[in-house]
């Protein structure tokens, strides 16, 4: 088994695409379908897309970026088929850590499709030794799917953590994205101060401005 660098991981030579905000990848992909609540835009278009999530988020580093985005050998058919279980998987996360934000009962299919993906991901682990230690470690992972499983991972992962109480989702009604509150305080309501929380500032200030002047 040929093993990777960990430094050529952090080699980025694009201009991130995705804002990722939340400070944890399962939560940022949860975010890929954009202003769920009103007009829901879906940011995972194409395969490429998919793709460039995978880079910007680092779950893929730029040499499987590119092997994939060449993908010589795989077929139209089976790029579309990822795509599609990666909105899946997407909606699935979304749709467990929603009922547990408004303390509702999990649901069930969304939970056992979650595992699912989170166990066919931990069957593509290994441990591998390194200075020091040991670390856990993708193999094969030039898949046309290898993407997703460190999200399912991840998801998994947050799930049986201490920091799910800290899971909130953006206070903006238009907005609801989802990040994990790592400030001190864990007050954070916005996923992003210089967007959501500030049109929220303006619009209290101008409402508080005309309930002065009537
Ligand atoms: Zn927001």
């Amino acid at each position: 088994m040929k093993l990777r660098e960990e430094s050529g991981k952090t080699i980025r030579r694009r201009a991130p695409r995705f804002e990722l905000i939340a400070g944890n990848v399962a939560l940022d992909f949860v975010n890929t379908l954009d202003d769920r609540p009103t007009q829901p835009k879906e940011l995972l278009a194409t395969y490429a897309d998919l793709l460039r999530f995978g880079e910007d988020s680092g779950v893929l580093d730029t040499g499987q970026f590119d092997r994939l985005l060449e993908r010589k050998h795989i077929s139209e058919d089976a790029t579309q088929e990822v795509l599609l279980q990666a909105r899946e998987l997407r909606e699935d996360i979304h749709d467990v850590f929603r009922a547990i934000l408004k303390k509702r009962p999990v649901p069930a299919a969304a939970l056992a499709k979650l595992n699912a993906a989170a166990q066919s991901a931990a069957g593509r682990m290994r441990l591998v030794a390194v200075k020091g230690g040991f670390v856990w470690r993708f193999e094969d992972f030039g898949g046309v799917d290898a993407m997703l499983w460190p999200i399912a991972r991840a998801a998994a992962e947050l799930l049986a953590s201490d920091q799910l109480p800290y899971v909130r989702a953006c206070s903006s009604k238009t907005c609801e994205w989802f990040f994990l509150d790592t400030s001190k305080n864990h007050r954070r309501r916005w996923c992003d101060m210089a967007n959501c929380g500030n049109r929220a500032k303006v619009r209290r200030f101008y409402a508080r401005q005309k309930k002065e002047s009537c």
